[in-house]
């Protein structure tokens, strides 16, 4: 999608700093970072949110969690947390879909 900001980083158009790239998914360190982990994974495909996913694109969510279970490994993530934003209400900001990833101290529950 021309105009969508994760797009872009996956074009490269924007710059980014990649911790992970496969033919479909993108992982890339978070700009603001909310943990001293922090990083973002994304499919390649444009997926507006959690409410769009389908039974003809959900493959690529399993694969993204394969792939995060592997950066924790990689790294020796010692416990961490996934989060999707989904709605202006939740917090969603970039409408495309997006898994943050957070490590590297406690977190508090329920979240804010
Ligand atoms: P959301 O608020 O939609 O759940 O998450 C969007 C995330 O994208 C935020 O944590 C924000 O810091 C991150 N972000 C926004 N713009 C950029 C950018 O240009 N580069 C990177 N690496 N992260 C960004
Ligand atoms: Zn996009």
């Amino acid at each position: 999608m021309s105009d969508c900001l994760f797009c872009k980083i996956i074009s490269g158009e924007i710059p980014s700093s990649c911790v992970y790239e496969d033919d479909q998914v993108f992982a890339f360190n978070d700009i603001d970072p909310q943990a001293p982990v922090h990083f973002l994974v994304i499919p390649k495909e444009h997926i507006s949110g959690a409410d769009a996913i389908t039974s003809e694109n959900s493959a690529v969510v399993a694969h993204i969690f394969e792939v995060i279970a592997n950066l924790a490994k990689k790294h020796k993530l010692d416990g961490f947390r996934v989060v999707s934003n989904c709605g202006q209400s939740a917090g969603q900001t970039v409408m495309h879909l997006h898994f943050h990833v957070l490590s590297g101290r406690d977190m508090t529950w329920p979240p804010g």
